[in-house]
């Protein structure tokens, strides 16, 4: 490759920040993506986009647009499947948030009250055995000797601990240490021997 083809090449690889005007890689590592335009590459560097959207002015900017957003009629409607599918994320989604969880019960003690209200019968005992499930994971987390081998395929991986009988027993011989992919297998096998 000569030295003008080269230059060509780089040419049309790189992209100028209209913020800050550096020439940076047109890829999605230094700009994010917009489907509007043609190359999908949006005109201002990704660090020049983030210190907009961390400045006042930016903040402002977007606390105004969501809300024009959650009270246009596409918003509303967005907002209630959303919450239609899924009822059963926010108590999840709080109880691996601890610092959000006690921020938001300060916050919007109502709402939560109001939310357990409505919840469904079925998936307030779905929530409670979860949370029970919760509690006996981390017990046997903490009882279970750690291992290196995934005990079915014995490849050393990351593991995960997996539930054996279905029962969620507070006992640890009730329970292995599977890597993510025999942790699936065994789960979905374990599935369908249920419904048969
Ligand atoms: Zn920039
Ligand atoms: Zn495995």
């Amino acid at each position: 490759m000569t030295e003008t083809e080269n230059n060509e090449s780089q040419k049309s690889n790189t992209k100028i920040c209209t913020k800050c005007e550096k020439e940076l890689p047109a890829t999605f590592e230094y700009f994010y993506r917009k489907e509007s335009i043609k190359e999908g590459l949006r005109s201002q560097c990704k660090e020049c986009v983030k210190e907009y959207q961390q400045s006042k002015k930016g903040k402002e900017y977007k606390k105004k647009t969501n809300k024009k957003y959650r009270e246009s009629e596409k918003g509303k409607e967005t907002i209630k499947k959303w919450n239609e599918n899924n009822h059963d994320y926010f108590p999840q989604w709080h109880e691996n948030h601890p610092e959000w969880r006690e921020k938001y019960k300060q916050n919007h003690p109502h709402r939560i009250r109001d939310y357990f209200r409505k919840m469904k019968k079925d998936d307030l005992r779905k929530y409670k055995q979860y949370l029970e499930y919760k509690k006996i994971h981390e017990w046997v987390k903490r009882n279970k000797p750690k291992q290196e081998y995934c005990t079915i395929c014995n490849e050393i991986k990351e593991l995960e601990l997996s539930n054996i009988s279905g029962e969620y027993k507070r006992d640890i011989t009730d329970f292995w240490y599977l890597c993510n992919h025999c942790h699936r297998l065994f789960d979905k096998i374990n599935q369908t021997h249920k419904k048969q």
